[in-house]
């Protein structure tokens, strides 16, 4: 079973309204790829699996970071919208399930993980304007089911 990559279960749900996967955005030209874990700026971020990091932090959104981190079992995963990455992560590195990875970060108003999830078929960049309505990679899933099954960390790796 996977972690789950903050220390609780947001209270709102990140499968419903603008928070879920498949969003409107723009008034409808486009749709949320991840979905929203609303949570305070600073909280910690774990590794979901054990994984490497692939590329980043780089910047996102509106001040806010990016991380991307491929799981053993092939499937990558986008960290998006940290504040920074914690100390001794950087690209190459290999984190064990549950490691501390990231920060959450702040926007204007809001603070969140913007989770993004991706069979790990494809290769390229993750965005990718060009491909709408999601304006990601083609191998872009919606990450609600695999979040549902995240057990939350118990034990610091
Ligand atoms: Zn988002």
């Amino acid at each position: 079973m996977a972690t789950f990559p903050l220390p609780f279960k947001p209270t709102l749900s990140y499968s419903a309204g603008g928070r879920r996967f498949g969003a409107n955005r723009d008034g409808g030209k486009r749709k949320h790829a991840a979905c929203d874990l609303i949570a305070p700026k600073g909280t910690e971020i774990y590794a979901v699996e054990k994984g490497k990091v692939t590329y980043g932090p780089y910047l996102f959104y509106r001040g806010t970071y990016a991380i991307e981190f491929r799981l053993d079992s092939g499937k990558v995963v986008r960290y998006c919208e940290i504040e920074k990455v914690a100390s001794g992560v950087s690209v190459g590195s290999t984190l064990e399930e549950g490691a501390l990875i990231a920060y959450v970060g702040k926007m204007y108003v809001d603070s969140m993980l913007h989770f993004e999830l991706y069979a790990g078929t494809g290769s390229g960049p993750l965005t990718v304007r060009a491909n709408p309505p999601y304006q990601r990679r083609a191998d872009l899933l919606n990450p609600s089911d695999y979040l549902d099954s995240c057990a939350l960390r118990t034990t610091t790796p």
